[in-house]
């Protein structure tokens, strides 16, 4: 009778996303134990073995490969090869590959073990000040014009918190976008570098963000609060006008800019405002 093998386990390891000392005991013994890491970039992942004085085959598994090389991947498993896949940074799958590999090996009845660790879009909401309760997490947000506009208008619309990730050299105009459907009562934080040397968080308004943008260097999360306009309103519907108006004042708004949003907050003319303030 043929030797049926039983599948190896395909495991999905966080790794740290700056700080070495970010990876559990239990990731270090899975990338000890496995035969196989499949790596987003081996000399990355090379590295970080390195420090961490592990020996192992790799294999790389990449965006550009994700294809061809799950199905290697996954006849290695079924030879009952137990595989380590890992990213370059965080967690696999979360804008980083993966997905793919995890579908096929699901649909193939292949095992897939979470690792868990690092992942920038947690730590970075976790410690924003902004609610935790229910969060929508966006990702990068698309170059393509269209579907740009239809996230913007997401993120307008959403009562919950949302998580966006940019690169440095895209943040001028991802804050000039998030600027205009902001209305100046959503709070915004800047989360930078964490785990790093150089971690911020900076939790200062979206015009300050614009004009310190040379400041602002490294990996960046950006976590938006959601638009609890109702909240909002009644907030600002309670306080008389002077007040109401100090409070745009607060944020930078212009005289002109403000008198708008006094009088769409109240829901009357703006000449009726304009009035008060002449
Ligand atoms: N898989 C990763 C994770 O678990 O968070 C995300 C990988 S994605 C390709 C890279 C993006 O994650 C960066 O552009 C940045 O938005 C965010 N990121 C990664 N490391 C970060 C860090 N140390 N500080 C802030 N943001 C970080």
């Amino acid at each position: 009778m043929e030797k049926q093998i039983k599948s190896g386990l395909l495991y999905i390891v966080a790794t740290p996303i700056g700080n070495l000392e970010d990876i559990t005991l239990r990731a270090i013994r899975v990338l000890k134990e496995v035969d196989l890491i499949a790596a987003e970039d081996t000399r990355h992942t090379l590295k970080l073995l390195n420090h961490l004085q592990i020996s192992k085959p790799l294999i790389s598994y990449h965006r550009h490969n994700e294809d061809i090389k799950s199905d290697i991947l996954i006849q290695k498993l079924k030879d009952g090869k137990n595989i380590a896949l890992v990213s370059d940074a965080g967690t696999p799958g979360i804008c980083d590959p993966g997905e793919e590999i995890i579908k096929k090996c699901i649909e193939l009845d292949i095992n897939v073990v979470p690792i868990p660790g690092a992942c920038a879009m947690i730590n970075s909401l976790i410690c924003s000040g902004i609610s935790t309760k229910e969060f929508t997490f966006l990702g990068f947000l698309p170059l393509n014009k269209k579907l740009r506009n239809n996230k913007l208008e997401e993120i307008e619309k959403s009562n919950k918190t949302i998580i966006v990730y940019e690169a440095p050299h895209k943040l001028e105009t991802t804050l000039k976008d998030l600027k205009g459907i902001l209305n100046g009562t959503r709070r915004i934080v800047l989360a930078r570098e964490i785990t790093k040397i150089h971690e911020e968080f900076i939790r200062e308004d979206i015009d300050y963000l614009i004009e310190n943008l040379e400041k602002i260097k490294g990996e960046i999360v950006l976590i938006i609060e959601g638009n609890d306009k109702e909240e909002n309103e009644n907030v600002l519907n309670n306080l008389d006008i002077e007040e109401h108006y100090r409070f745009y004042q607060s944020q930078g708004f212009e005289k002109k800019e403000i008198i708008k949003k006094i009088a769409k907050d109240r829901n009357v003319n703006k000449n009726e405002i304009y009035k008060k303030f002449i």
